[in-house]
């Protein structure tokens, strides 16, 4: 469930949205970068974050409806104006509520009227609202009007390859600057309207995170199935005119957009900073299911490709001071590269995304194997096969710090194919029949990203109790490896690596 409560300070709204999506994303205390979103799509598929467990359909509905309140805080302004739980917020001074970027902009106002929806009856309430008071409101859902459908065909897309009988969430292709806005989805602008220009010029909702692909227009087009596509590099330009700043991605596919192509890109995006933040580079991701003839990079080619990347990034930190494009994290496993130093991702932009995920859960392995005490815990980890070696080198660490007994097992993907290789992407059934009869260990540990929002479900539907059931261990769900120590509360940092990302749209 979806909920947020503005933070007491009076803060300028981009900090406020900054704290929306620290809310929304971390919301249940999960890391956001496990959930998934409302929509997995291209090869990028989202297990992560916006993930909550919410499925968009639900609210689907054409207009705004308002917000619906789901909880309201004692002593706040909401409570104190007497709304309730069940209400629906329609409008703030005659402006429709048509998500919570809404209700913050325009419920920032001292003096307010507010038209509420109770029971069927709509009626209106004065309010005033000192500088920098709380409202204390949870909604359900932070977008009230329906989240924007995806209006591509992309050959590469996760969600055309998702076979039949997955959760729900998993078929849904959305395309939603105000989720870009929020959680940092990757949205292609393909779908925006005058209206939405208008208004991410008046709200100036930045940065926006967008899947280029190509800057060659006719390219993208095709990659993007949509023959209407407009050119992405004026609509960057037109947004940086806005204020608005970009982190930007290009799926790369052998032999469609690589090499000049790719050269391209990076050139014409790199033009265009400091609207454009950041570049990253992700590798297609393909399945069984693929029906249209797109192969995984081979380890050569991916060296070729790294080669190229990482010429562009010393040359933009010497005219930057950043290296602005950046490889995501699978593209050193398949070369079998050592990862990039944490300096040299600039901060993380596109952590998210898997890029630098797999260093940063390196340096989080570093600080928290200071705090570790003796344990006689002996388990059984498991992972993708990517990220295999990584965590085997993290576990024998953890091993010879708490005295554990740890053994790491890389489960293949049957499910999805040999070609899916990260951890976020195993299913439960993969899992048990990969180790039934064969865990010479007590307890069982399996990656957090396996898990949707709640924790709870594989993406075969299957609970821990089902896969403690059919392999008779004790099962724990960690998503660092101190939690391997604990019962189930929630190795999967860095198996979001090797889910090839958090972003909806590659
Ligand atoms: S933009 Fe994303 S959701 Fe839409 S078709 Fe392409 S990959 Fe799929």
């Amino acid at each position: 469930m979806t909920t947020w409560t503005p933070r007491k300070s009076p803060l300028a709204f981009s900090e406020e949205v900054a704290y929306l999506r620290e809310v929304f994303s971390f919301d249940g205390g999960e890391t956001a970068v496990e959930e998934a979103p409302y929509s997995l799509c291209g090869e990028r598929i989202a297990m992560k974050k916006q993930w909550r467990g919410h499925c968009p359909e639900a609210s689907s509905s054409p207009g705004s409806p308002g917000g619906l309140i789901e909880h309201i805080e004692p002593g706040k302004l909401a409570a104190r104006l007497g709304l309730r739980p069940g209400d629906r917020l329609i409008a703030i001074n005659d402006h429709p509520l048509r998500d919570v970027i809404d209700f913050r902009f325009y419920g920032s106002e001292e003096e307010m009227e507010l038209l509420i929806e109770r029971e069927g009856r709509r009626f209106t309430l004065k309010a005033q609202r000192e500088y920098g008071e709380e409202w204390g409101v949870e909604f359900a859902e932070p977008v009230f009007d329906g989240i924007r459908w995806c209006n591509n065909r992309c050959e590469f897309c996760f969600v055309n390859q998702m076979p039949p009988g997955m959760r729900k969430s998993l078929y849904v292709k959305d395309d939603d600057y105000r989720y870009s806005f929020l959680f940092g989805n990757f949205i292609t602008l393909t779908n925006l309207t005058e209206e939405d220009w208008e208004r991410l010029a008046e709200q100036r909702l930045s940065p926006l995170y967008v899947s280029v692909h190509s800057t060659d227009l006719n390219l993208r087009r095709e990659l993007l199935g949509n023959p209407d596509a407009p050119d992405v590099l004026e609509q960057i330009r037109r947004l940086g005119e806005l204020g608005i700043e970009v982190h930007t991605q290009i799926v790369l596919i052998p032999g469609r957009n690589d090499g000049p192509h790719l050269k391209r890109t990076i050139e014409d995006l790199s033009a265009l900073y400091p609207t454009v933040q950041s570049i990253a580079v992700v590798p297609v991701g393909v399945t069984r299911f693929q029906r249209h003839g797109i192969r995984p990079y081979s380890p050569s080619e991916a060296k070729e490709v790294v080669a190229q990347v990482i010429a562009y990034q010393a040359h933009f930190r010497k005219f930057y001071e950043i290296g602005l494009v950046y490889l995501s994290d699978e593209w050193y496993f398949m070369c079998d590269l050592p990862l990039p130093a944490a300096e040299e991702y600039d901060g993380f932009p596109q952590l998210e995304n898997g890029v630098g995920l797999a260093r940063a859960f390196l340096e989080d392995w570093e600080s928290e194997k200071a705090g570790l005490r003796p344990t006689t815990l002996e388990a059984t980890v498991v992972c993708g096969t990517m990220p295999y070696p990584l965590i085997r080198q993290v576990m024998e660490e953890f091993s010879a710090v708490t005295g554990a007994e740890v053994e790491v097992v890389a489960v293949e993907n049957r499910f999805f194919g040999p070609m899916v290789t990260v951890s976020g992407l195993l299913t439960g059934q993969d899992v048990v029949e990969a180790l039934r009869g064969k865990i010479a260990t007590e307890t069982l540990v399996l990656p957090r990203a396996m898990f949707d929002a709640e924790g709870k479900l594989t993406l075969d539907d299957m609970t821990v109790e089902d896969i403690e059931k059919a392999l008779g261990v004790e099962v724990r769900v960690a998503a660092t490896p101190g939690q391997c120590r604990q019962p189930v509360d929630g190795f999967a940092s860095i198996s979001v690596v090797h889910h090839a990302g958090r972003h909806p749209h590659p």
